[in-house]
């Protein structure tokens, strides 16, 4: 009975990222989605599924430097976790970038700067070709 309970919280979370591929969220908000229907689920097991899918490179965890707390997003395909993410400022819009790309700049920096980057945590920020020259406050 409480297998099947924790496999459903699992089931709801992922027919949510995916539903939204483009997006990352909060536990928050994945909390706060999930329970408009099933009340009785709590934060704690949501945070537990969370970790586990990110475990099992289901979906990818984003702890911003300024942030407290972390997003996740669902992965299509494990390049995720090789290639940088552009995330719109103002529609939330993440853009996946080529391998190329990624792979030019990490050369880049580690022959230059001999840094070691790693793409799954490097989120780059900005203004989106659709909302471009569209007027929001931050
Ligand atoms: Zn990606
Ligand atoms: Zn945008």
């Amino acid at each position: 009975m409480k297998k099947s309970y924790k496999t459903k919280t699992r089931d709801y979370i992922l027919e949510f990222l995916s539903a939204h591929k483009n997006k990352r969220f909060s536990a928050k908000e994945i909390y706060d989605f999930i329970t408009c229907d099933n009340k009785n689920i709590n934060l704690a097991t949501i945070y537990r599924n969370l970790q586990t899918l990110q475990d099992e490179g289901v979906l990818l965890k984003h702890q911003a430097a300024d942030n407290d707390y972390a997003t996740y997003q669902y992965i299509e395909n494990s390049n995720c976790l090789a290639h940088f993410h552009f995330e719109c400022k103002k529609c939330g819009k993440v853009v996946h970038l080529g391998a190329k790309e990624t792979n030019d700049f990490l050369k880049m920096i580690k022959t230059k700067m001999f840094f070691t980057v790693e793409p799954q945590n490097t989120y780059i920020t900005g203004i989106c070709n659709d909302c471009k020259g569209v007027f929001f406050e931050i």
